[in-house]
């Protein structure tokens, strides 16, 4: 049970898929831990 599983994209909010210990947005090519209590630590500004 873990809230994180439903981290969405913070490029565009679309639903992050869960590949391994990694979350990937398809729609957008960003990827972030999952399970990772902040995200703001592996933010990438572009
Ligand atoms: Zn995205």
């Amino acid at each position: 049970m873990n809230e994180q599983q439903l981290t969405r994209c913070q490029k565009c909010g679309n639903r992050l898929e869960t590949c391994g210990h990694l979350q990937i947005c398809k729609v957008c090519g960003y990827w972030t831990q999952a399970g990772t209590a902040r995200m703001d630590s592996i933010v990438v500004i572009c």
